[in-house]
C-alpha cells in the first residue's frame, strides 16, 4: 500500500493518543527557563549584578573578572536546573538559528574532573563556522569566525527531550569583524535610530536619553499530519507542494477563519505555548487563519532584539514540539497553491524612556507635533527606501506569496486611514502661508480624540496593505512567514534614523534663519509630505487598478527576487547603511551575493523535485491507468461491443496519454535549460536565468498537467497525498 493511504489510515489512532498538555497558570511557569534581571540578583554579586544590568541597557562593556563572576553565577543557575551543557546561540545567514554544544564539564591538567565555565567562554567562542554563508567574506578576510556574547538578550535553556542545554544569545562576527549574521546589524541599526530619535524628541521634550524600537510579530503557519507531509516529498524537502489540483472546497466559504480549533492542533498550540511561556515569549494571541490548516499566534510586542530573538526561538520551538504530536509545522510562505499563504506582520514603534510610544497621537498639540513628526518621517523613509524596503522582504518563497492569494503586492505603499490622511492634505495644502505658534494647523493637531476610535474601529482598517498604519504602530505585513524579521527591523530602522538626521538637519537650518521651533518643524514636515505623498495609497491593494495607478505614480513592482534584491547594493543603500553604520559595502555586497545564491538553490531544488516527482510518482501512476483502460477497451472490443461502448474510456486514454507526453518533455526540456543556466557565472545573471529560464518557463506548465492528471487518473493508484487530505484530514 502506498504511503498515501496508510498515512490516511493511520489518522485515526493519531487522534485518539495525542497528549493535552494539562493547564497552567501562565504567571506561574513564564521565564521559568530564562536567565532574567531578577534571576541574576539572585545569583551575582552586587558588583557583577550592576556591571550585567548596565550592560544590558547598552552601557559599558563587561570587564573579563567580572565576566567570570557572570558566568559563575549563570552556571549555578543552570545547574540548579539540570543542565549539563552551554552553547552559544546565534542566526546565522542560513536563515535558521544555530548551536554548537559544549559541556560544562572539563578535565584539570592534574585530571581532576570539574564543571567549569569561565567568562571567556561566555564572552566568545569561535564555531568552527567554515560552512555558514559568508558571502565571500572569510575567504576574503580570515576563514575563522565567531560569536560574541549579547547582554541585551537574556540567556535561556531549552529543553529538548530530557536533555537541558544553556544557550547564550549571541552575535556572529568574521575575524575582522564583518557581520556574518542577521543580530549584529540589527544592534547597529537600533542604535543608530536611538541617537537620530533621541535628538529629534529633544526639540520637544530634553528629559528623552533613549529610544528604543518595539516589534509586535504576528506569525502564521500551516498544521499537517505528520505522515500526509512524509508522503510528500516536495514537503519534507521544499517546505511547499509542487503538485496538487485544487480540492472541491478550498477556502471559498471561509469557515475556517476565527472557527473552532480542531483538538489535536489545539494541544499542539497548548504545549508549544507552554514552552514558550518558559522561555520568556511573552504569547497572547491563537486562531485559526483564513486558509484551511492555517494558524497563528502573537505575542505581546518587546523591545526590537528581544522580539526578533523570541520569533526565532519560537519558530524552532513550533517545529519541535508539533513531532511530538505527530504533526509539521509548515512555515513556508506559500505551500498551496490557490489559497492563502504565511505571513509575519511586523507591527513596529518606537517608544521613549519617559514612557511615550512616538507612534500614538497625544493629548496635547504640543505632544500631536511630536507624533506627526515621527509619523511624517516615516512615510517620508518609506517613500525615499521603498525599494530597500521590498529587497528586505525578497525571497524565493515570498515571491510566490506577493500578490498572489490575500497577499499585499510586490509594490511598497502606505496606508494611514481616512482621518490622517485628512491631517496630511491640510498640512499639505497651506502651502506659501506662513505658519505661526498660535496657528490652527498646529492647535487643531487634536489628534487623540479622534484617532484612536478612527483607527482601532476595524471598518478604517485596510488589510492589503503591505505597510499600514494601524492606530499606535506601523505594520509592515509583506514580511514572509519563514522570514527572520531581523531583516525587515535592520533596514526599518535604519531608514527610520537616517530620515530622523536629515529632518534635524532641515529644522536647525530653518531654526538658524531665525524660524521658531514649531514653525520650523511645522514646515519641514509640510515639505516632506508634499515630497512623499505618491507612497500614500488607501484603496485596495489587490486590485489591477492599484497596479496601473501604482505605474503611473512611477512606484515600482519588483515581482522577482533576484531583481528586487538590486536595491542592497545600489550606491544609494550603500551610502545609507554605511553612514547609519550599519553595513559596510563589503557587508552589503556579501548579503547581496549570499541572498542571491539562496535564491538559486532553492529554485534548482524544486526544479528537481518536480522532475523526480513527475517521473517516479506521476507519470506511473499515470501509465498503470493507462494499462487498466487498454485491457478494458480491449476486452470490451473483444466482446464484440460496439466503439459507443468504449468511446469515454478511449477519450480519457487519449487525454492521459497526451499529458504523460507533455509533461516527460518538458520535465526533459527543464533539465536542459538548467544544464545551460548553471553554467553562467555571475550570480545575479545565473539567479534571473533561473526565475526566467527554468521557474517562469516551467513550473507553471509542468504543474499544470500533473494537476490535469490528478483529476483523471484513479484515485487508488495516485500516491501524493491530495489537498483535500493534507488540508482537511487531522
Ligand atoms: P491585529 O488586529 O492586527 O492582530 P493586535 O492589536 O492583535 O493587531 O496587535 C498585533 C501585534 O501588535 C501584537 O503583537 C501587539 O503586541 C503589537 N503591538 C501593539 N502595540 C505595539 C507597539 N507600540 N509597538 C509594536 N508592536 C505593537
Ligand atoms: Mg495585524
Amino acid at each position: 500500500m502506498s504511503l498515501r493511504f496508510n498515512a490516511i489510515g493511520s489518522i485515526t489512532n493519531e487522534t485518539s493518543g495525542v497528549p493535552i498538555p494539562t493547564s497552567t497558570k501562565i504567571t506561574g511557569i513564564f521565564n521559568e527557563n530564562v536567565f532574567t534581571t531578577k534571576t541574576a540578583r539572585e545569583f551575582l554579586s552586587d558588583e557583577a549584578y550592576k556591571s550585567l544590568v548596565t550592560s544590558i541597557r547598552g552601557g559599558k562593556k563587561i570587564d573579563r573578572i567580572v565576566a567570570n563572576q557572570i558566568a559563575n553565577g549563570i552556571r549555578a543557575w543552570a545547574e540548579s536546573k539540570g543542565v549539563t551543557h552551554y552553547t552559544h546561540w546565534f542566526q546565522p545567514l542560513t536563515g535558521t538559528t544555530a548551536e554548537k554544544h559544549d559541556s560544562f564539564f572539563t578535565l584539570k591538567s592534574d585530571g581532576t574532573a570539574i564543571e567549569e565555565f569561565d567568562g571567556a567562554a561566555l564572552i566568545q567562542q569561535e564555531p568552527d563556522a567554515s560552512s555558514f554563508p559568508s558571502g565571500g567574506l572569510r575567504a576574503t578576510f580570515e576563514a575563522r569566525g565567531y560569536t560574541a556574547w549579547d547582554p541585551s538578550s537574556p540567556p535561556f535553556i531549552i529543553e529538548i527531550g530530557k536533555g537541558r542545554t544553556l544557550c547564550v544569545p549571541t552575535i556572529f562576527v568574521s575575524y575582522t569583524g564583518e557581520s556574518l549574521d542577521y543580530k549584529a546589524p540589527l544592534l547597529k541599526a537600533l542604535e543608530a535610530l536611538n541617537k537620530s530619535a533621541v535628538d529629534v524628541c529633544n526639540y520637544f521634550d530634553k528629559n528623552v536619553t533613549k529610544v528604543t524600537a518595539t516589534l509586535g510579530w504576528e506569525q502564521e503557519y500551516f498544521v499537517i499530519d505528520e505522515n500526509l507531509v512524509n508522503a510528500r516529498p516536495d514537503l519534507v524537502q521544499c517546505g511547499r507542494t509542487v503538485f496538487g489540483a485544487a480540492p472541491a472546497k478550498g477556502q471559498q466559504l471561509e469557515d475556517h477563519y476565527f472557527g473552532s480549533i480542531p483538538e489535536r492542533v489545539y494541544a499542539f498550540m497548548r504545549d508549544y505555548e507552554q514552552e514558550a511561556y518558559k522561555l520568556g515569549i511573552p504569547l497572547r494571541t491563537r486562531h485559526n487563519e483564513v486558509a484551511p490548516a492555517q494558524y497563528e499566534c502573537a505575542p505581546i510586542f518587546e523591545e526590537v532584539n528581544i522580539a526578533v530573538d523570541h520569533n526565532a526561538l519560537l519558530m524552532d520551538v513550533m517545529t519541535r514540539v508539533a513531532k511530538r504530536h505527530k504533526l509539521v509545522v509548515l512555515l513556508h510562505e506559500k505551500p498551496f497553491a490557490g489559497i492563502n499563504g504565511s505571513g509575519k506582520h511586523n507591527n513596529w514603534s518606537m517608544a521613549t524612556d519617559t514612557g511615550v510610544n512616538l507612534l500614538a497621537p497625544g493629548k496635547t498639540p504640543k505632544t500631536n507635533l511630536m507624533f506627526l513628526t515621527f509619523f511624517v518621517n516615516i512615510i517620508k523613509a518609506v517613500h525615499d527606501h521603498a525599494d530597500i524596503m521590498r529587497a528586505a522582504i525578497a525571497s524565493a518563497p515570498n515571491d510566490h506569496r506577493l500578490g498572489a492569494n490575500e497577499a499585499p503586492p510586490a509594490i511598497i505603499s502606505v496606508f494611514v486611514g481616512q482621518y490622517l490622511s485628512k491631517v496630511l492634505s491640510d498640512v499639505e495644502t497651506r502651502v506659501n502661508t506662513k505658519f505661526d505658534e498660535q496657528d490652527e494647523a498646529i492647535l487643531k493637531l487634536d489628534l487623540h480624540r479622534s484617532i484612536p476610535e478612527l483607527m482601532l474601529d476595524n471598518t478604517d482598517r485596510n488589510r492589503t496593505s503591505p505597510f499600514a498604519f494601524t492606530g499606535n504602530k506601523f505594520e509592515f505585513r509583506a514580511v514572509g512567514s519563514s522570514a527572520n524579521c531581523a531583516i525587515s527591523m535592520t533596514v526599518l530602522n535604519t531608514i527610520m534614523a537616517d530620515t530622523l538626521k536629515k529632518f534635524k538637519i532641515d529644522v536647525d537650518a530653518l531654526m538658524e534663519k531665525g524660524d521658531k521651533k514649531e514653525i520650523a518643524i511645522m514646515q519641514v514636515i509640510q515639505k516632506y509630505i508634499v515630497e512623499s505623498k505618491k507612497v500614500l495609497f488607501e484603496g485596495d491593494g489587490y486590485s489591477d487598478e492599484w497596479h496601473h495607478e501604482a505605474q503611473r505614480r512611477g512606484l515600482p513592482n519588483l515581482k522577482t527576487t533576484p531583481i528586487a534584491l538590486d536595491a542592497m547594493v545600489t550606491e544609494k543603500a550603500k551610502k545609507l547603511f554605511e553612514s547609519n553604520g550599519v553595513y559596510t559595502h563589503s557587508e552589503l555586497e556579501a548579503r547581496h551575493e549570499i541572498e542571491l545564491e539562496k535564491y538559486i538553490k532553492k529554485v534548482q531544488i524544486e526544479a528537481r523535485i518536480m522532475g523526480d516527482l513527475a517521473i517516479n510518482h506521476i507519470l506511473p501512476a499515470a501509465v498503470k491507468y493507462q494499462n487498466d483502460l487498454l485491457t478494458n477497451v480491449n476486452g470490451l472490443k473483444a466482446a464484440g461491443l460496439p466503439e459507443t461502448a468504449y468511446a469515454s474510456q478511449l477519450n480519457i486514454l487519449k487525454a492521459v496519454s497526451e499529458h504523460i507526453q507533455v509533461i516527460h518533455a518538458k520535465v526533459h526540456d527543464m533539465v536542459e535549460a538548467r544544464k545551460i543556466v548553471n553554467n553562467i557565472e555571475s550570480t545575479r545573471t545565473k539567479a534571473i536565468a533561473y526565475e526566467s529560464q527554468v521557474k517562469s518557463a516551467f513550473f507553471d506548465d509542468i504543474r499544470y498537467h500533473v494537476d490535469k492528471l490528478e483529476h483523471l487518473v484513479d484515485d487508488d493508484i495516485w500516491t501524493l497525498p491530495k489537498y483535500r487530505e493534507m488540508l482537511f484530514l487531522r
